[in-house]
């Protein structure tokens, strides 16, 4: 289907698309061009200091919705609130053309916990911005009160300083490719770059932590992502985690993503655990051997036990589980199944993701579609209630373009548990120092809602030949004159 949106405002036509596609998953979407089988109609008038928005729906469907909302005299807000006026009522129209009730409401956000932290700075209490989430983005009873279930718990977590900092590192490499993998750079053995890649990393770690020094930093969440970083040798681990050593000391929490099952042996574990490291992923994503074979990740269930196995043996006492609703040719009996298996492994945390087809993975290349929302939707409510079964709170959450069922990714940890590199992450209250291809270094300003970004570029060969420039670029980000 293609839909063409016809409006005065065509710098918010890619919002107005967003909501389209909440409602037809990833369908073609033109901004002012005629011709679609949908054809959307936006008008509005202002008066008053009031505006009227008006959509017309022809076509495949037939229905109209109007909304008023005063025009601000703040440019920022002024722009905000008539972004959100258009696209709620695009997203009225929607609902009554085609009856559906989307669980996220005209949310399009990839972090909806925003709207109640922003909601609360305005000085409303917290259930009076879950009863705000609701009313104004039509946001589903359940998914408000999870939002609400998450600040109550990141409220009681550690809150970062301003001069506390993160420092990620990432492995861009893996063994082989998952078909809905959006993050990788190469398969390990494909190439000769993962010793070259170790040693412009430890050079770029070095340079990073000299400059943290240098700025007065304080160390407060280590993450090495990726990628799987078990997909190094034991020996590169060392080397990379070696240069970290000074950070990983003083840090609160240190996380290393172990990913694949099986990438994992006991040399390796020894290493990341010697380095300090109390917090380690291991994932299946399935508990079913079919549903691996036909995903790519050549792994079994078997290994997956193994691993953890030997997680446990080499005494890491918080080991984190992702699971996956939606995999292709999973139903909701094979998700309970995994779900149900995952217990005996008792992992102390527990992420929850949805399927998305990312422009870059397989599955889009494959022209996969996506797993229907309403049984996806019952299998994320099977896993929020599983973690509940097992004593888990949800305390972080994000969404994606192109997920199934316009769902949620959720993470789940025991009391005492939660990460807070995933709640830095998602929330953007601490600065981070970002190392290695395609990694993202950030400065904020959380008074001011000040953030800057300085990006490593993603192509391994080109961060190997340009990883002066990747550190000069932090440098820069550090400039004295920042406000
Ligand atoms: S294990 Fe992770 S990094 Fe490796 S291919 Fe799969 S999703 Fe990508």
């Amino acid at each position: 289907m293609i839909v063409s949106i016809m409006t005065p405002t065509p710098g918010f036509g890619n919002d107005l698309a967003d909501v389209a596609r909440v409602f037809f998953g990833n369908v073609q979407v033109q901004i002012n061009l005629p011709g679609g089988d949908l054809a959307v109609t936006h008008t509005e008038q202002e008066e008053s200091g009031v505006r009227r928005c008006r959509i017309a729906l022809a076509g495949r469907y037939a229905a109209s919705a109007e909304r008023t909302a005063e025009v601000s005299e703040d440019p920022l807000l002024e722009k905000r609130y008539h972004k959100r006026l258009i696209k709620q009522t695009l997203f009225d129209a929607l609902k009554a053309a085609t009856g559906r009730t989307p669980p996220w409401g005209s949310l399009t956000g990839i972090r909806p916990t925003w709207l109640l932290y922003e909601a609360m700075d305005r000085g409303l209490s917290l259930e009076e911005a879950e009863k705000e989430t609701r009313e104004v983005f039509c946001v589903r009873e359940d998914k408000a009160a999870l939002l609400r279930e998450i600040v109550t718990v990141q409220q009681g977590m550690a809150q970062s300083a301003e001069t506390d900092a993160d420092l990620y590192v990432g492995i861009p490499f893996c063994v082989s490719r998952c078909a809905y993998c959006s993050f990788l750079s190469g398969e390990v053995g494909k190439g000769k770059e993962l010793p070259p890649y170790v040693e412009a990393v430890v050079k770029e770690i070095e340079a990073t932590l000299a400059l943290m020094e240098e700025k007065g930093l304080k160390p407060r969440a280590f993450y090495m992502g990726g990628g799987t970083p078990t997909a190094l040798s034991a020996g590169q681990l060392e080397q990379v985690l070696s240069a970290c050593r000074p950070f990983i000391r003083r840090a609160r929490e240190v996380t290393v993503e172990a990913g694949r099952p099986d990438t994992i042996d006991r040399d390796k574990l020894s290493v990341i655990r010697d380095a300090g490291a109390g917090r380690i992923s291991i994932n299946p994503q399935t508990m079913h051997d079919e549903t691996l074979v036909r995903i790519g990740r050549r792994h079994t269930r078997a290994q997956t036990e193994e691993a953890y196995a030997l997680a446990r043996a080499a005494g890491f006492a918080h080991i984190n589980m992702d699971l996956i609703a939606g995999l292709p040719g999973e139903n909701l009996d094979m998700f309970l199944e995994t779900l149900a298996w995952s217990r005996a492994l008792s992992p102390e945390s527990l992420t929850v993701h949805t399927l998305s087809i990312k422009r870059s993975s397989l599955l889009h290349l494959w022209e996969a579609q996506l797993p229907d929302g309403g049984m996806v939707g019952d299998m994320v409510d099977a896993g929020r209630r599983e973690a509940g079964m097992r004593g888990m709170r949800p305390y972080y959450l994000y969404r994606q373009k192109y997920m199934a069922g316009n769902l949620e990714n959720v993470g789940y940890a025991l009391p005492g548990h939660e990460c807070l590199y995933n709640v830095d992450m998602m929330e953007e209250t601490a600065h981070v120092f970002a190392v290695g291809a395609g990694a993202i270094s950030k400065r904020v300003d959380v008074k001011k809602g000040r953030i800057e970004r300085a990006p490593n570029v993603s192509d391994v060969s080109h961060y190997l030949a340009r990883t002066d420039e990747m550190i000069r670029r932090k440098k820069e980000l550090w400039r004295e004159e920042w406000t």
